[in-house]
């Protein structure tokens, strides 16, 4: 299974694309997970990444593309993957595109996650994660015994540095801007798969199974 999730900041990418791994056994890619770990790892490259997502910006095509191009050549991705976050612009969808040919390996659809502006700013504004488990939880959805588990086992919650309203709001604008146009691009190669992606994780994870 080859797929791209599509979706805007919140729709749930991340956490759907973590339940399908665990499932079907084949790795979640995910560039903003890459892209803050080097920006964690402190290399040059990190370091001028970072100001570009702290802002909510988008990283150069190009960078990305060498991200990507490098991890679908490891033996892990061979079977398949879920491209979390990739692609974001047109020119990344036409450089996925081209490495996939050349791979041999063409991509079986891409998912739309489907979301409302107003729960998308919930899941946005509210998300934490455990610094204990890693744990992916919300202030508004995740029950009080889940975010107290982590806080009663000495863990704190953690917001992203671009969970920031000012952020968020960047980031909304720069999907509407870059990344929406490839709903029409999949769409016009018969690529597009679209679920409705609000209600609870599981009840989401159930209608993309089912559509895919
Ligand atoms: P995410 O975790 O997918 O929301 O990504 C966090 C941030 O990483 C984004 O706001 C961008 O600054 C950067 N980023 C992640 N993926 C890409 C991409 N495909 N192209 C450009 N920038 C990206």
């Amino acid at each position: 299974m080859r797929i791209v999730l599509l979706g805007a900041p919140g729709s749930g990418k991340g956490t759907q694309a973590k339940k399908l791994m665990a499932d079907k056994n084949i790795p979640q890619i995910s560039t903003g997970d890459m892209l803050r770990e080097a920006v964690a790892a402190g290399t040059r490259f990190g370091l001028k990444a970072q100001s570009v997502m702290e802002a909510g910006n988008l990283v150069p095509d190009e960078v990305v593309l060498g991200i990507i191009s490098e991890r679908l050549s490891q033996p892990d991705a061979a079977d398949g993957f879920i491209l979390d976050g990739f692609p974001r612009t047109k020119q990344q969808a036409l450089d996925l595109d081209e490495l996939l040919d050349q791979l041999g390996t063409p991509l079986d659809t891409a998912v739309l996650m489907d979301v409302d502006f107003d729960i998308l700013m919930k899941r946005l504004t509210g998300r934490r994660t455990c610094s204990l488990t890693g744990k992916l939880l919300n202030v508004y959805f995740s029950s009080q015994e889940e975010l107290d588990e982590c806080t009663s086992a000495g863990g704190e919650l953690i917001q992203r540095e671009d969970d920031n309203e000012e952020t968020i709001s960047n980031r909304l604008n720069v999907y509407r801007e870059n990344t929406e146009p490839l709903i029409v691009f999949y769409e016009k190669r018969e690529k597009l798969t679209r679920i409705d992606a609000e209600g609870s994780i599981d009840e989401v994870y159930d209608r993309l199974v089912s559509a895919l």
